[in-house]
């Protein structure tokens, strides 16, 4: 990969340090569930101390003030580990540079420092049962009181929400404009009183995301993110944030659907000798090769000044892609054992696992069709979905609980 700025010298020296790091500081194994937050916790702490955290955040709240090329090295090089930082990607991936881009100074220098030291976990409050692909239409009411807002409404499918600290709360706060334009976005603390966080369970058994309900929950008026009722410009900025985020998160080269893991699957079942095994190893390498490189280019435009926008949604779509043609993969090559493991097999159960998780891919940060939809208008600048709604007042469509 060349580099486009530092010398190549620099660089290498960069990928020294990490490479030196990491292999003394990464943990040998993944905590249990029980450790899972005191370690990463303490591994984000040590990152931060050690420099490795927030690389390209500005340096004002903590970060390194570094260009993309810096984080695409650390990445490339953590790729070779299971680390223990789940519990933050919704932090530094998404809430995290929304506050840096739309927050007051003292909400940059407030949460942000904090987030790159691990001392606070955050979620998103987005979604809700009657608004996923179509967020605008969302029915969380916050009413303003005095100086606090007061909450009420129910968000679903928020990830890390169990041990989050924060949320990045979308909210309506005016019912008479259009969908679109009644919305603010808030800064929730997630310990306050009211806020009620109940799991869920997906298929795979776990429960990574949960309901999150809001009873009379107070907010401080300087918790408004952006702009009062300009809360879909602040969603717009974390979606493109997330989609990016998700596009170019590497898996570690362990991670059961990865082409390393599968390559080694297919060895054990003695098929890498079958020529059509073979074709489709090669496909998937090269379209992991192709996504990693299409995420370099993203982030080397986005140093030059010209951020993705849409082309995150590319990213995130040919990421959802790929992982499915990986569970097809380890189908083929694995046949019943990705359905049934021995009780001490803990590949198979991995295995297992990673096909049961790979489907959400297709629906977390926005579904594939979604995806097609934005890059259809945005970037093809095919015609536009019709939007009967989009001029009428929120109040008066027929949309959630308000169907009658
Ligand atoms: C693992 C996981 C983690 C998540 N984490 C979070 C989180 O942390 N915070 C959060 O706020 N949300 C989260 N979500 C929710 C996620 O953003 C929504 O599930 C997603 O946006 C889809 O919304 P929905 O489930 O309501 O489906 P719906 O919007 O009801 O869609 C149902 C089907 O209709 C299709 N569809 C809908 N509209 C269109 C259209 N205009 N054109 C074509 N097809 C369409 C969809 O593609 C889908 O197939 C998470 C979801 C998953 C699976």
């Amino acid at each position: 990969m060349s580099v486009p700025n530092g010398s190549p010298t620099e660089f290498q020296e960069y990928r020294d340090g990490v490479r030196s790091w990491l292999k003394a500081n990464a943990p040998a194994s993944m905590p249990s569930a029980a450790e899972l937050i005191p370690a990463a916790k303490a591994f984000q702490a040590a990152l931060f101390d050690a420099g490795y955290a927030g690389i390209t955040w500005p340096k004002d709240v903590g970060g390194q003030g570094l260009s993309p090329a810096y984080q695409q090295v650390y990445s490339d090089e953590a790729a070779a580990y299971e680390l223990p930082v789940y519990p933050f990607i919704i932090g530094m991936g998404m809430c995290g540079p929304t506050v840096n881009d739309l927050g007051t100074d003292e909400q940059r220098t407030g949460y942000l420092p904090r987030l790159l030291r691990g001392e606070d976990i955050w979620c998103q409050l987005f979604s809700e049962p009657g608004a996923g692909s179509d967020v605008a239409s969302l029915q969380t009411r916050a009413v303003l009181d005095g100086d606090t807002w007061v909450v009420n409404g129910q968000k679903v499918w928020t990830t890390n929400a169990q041990w989050a600290d924060f949320g990045a709360l979308l909210a309506r706060t005016d019912p008479d404009r259009p969908k679109h334009s009644g919305l603010t976005m808030f800064v929730l603390d997630m310990h306050a009183p009211g806020v009620t966080v109940r799991p869920l369970k997906d298929m795979s058994g776990r429960a990574p995301f949960n309901e999150v309900y809001f009873d009379d929950v107070r907010i401080p008026v300087d918790a408004v993110l952006g702009q009062v009722n300009g809360g879909w410009n602040a969603a717009v900025t974390m979606l493109g944030h997330e989609r990016v985020s998700i596009g170019a998160t590497r898996k570690p080269k362990t991670n059961p659907m990865e082409f390393a893991s599968l390559v080694e699957l297919a060895r054990d079942h003695g098929v890498t000798g079958d020529p059509a095994q073979r074709e489709r190893l090669a496909e998937l390498y090269a379209d992991e090769r192709v996504l990693d490189l299409f995420n370099v280019r993203m982030r080397q435009e986005t140093m030059a000044g010209n951020p993705p926008g849409a082309r995150g949604s590319v990213a995130k779509l040919a990421g959802a892609l790929l992982l499915r043609k990986a569970i097809e993969t380890a189908g083929q090559i694995a046949g019943s054992d990705t359905i049934a493991w021995e009780p001490d097999d803990a590949r198979g159960a991995g295995l297992a696992l990673g096909i049961n998780s790979a489907p959400a891919s297709s629906i977390a940060g926005g579904t594939n069709e979604v995806q097609h939809n934005i890059i259809g208008e945005r970037i093809l600048g095919l015609p536009k979905e019709p939007q009967v709604d989009r001029d009428i007042p929120f109040r008066e469509l027929k949309v959630g609980t308000q169907r009658g």
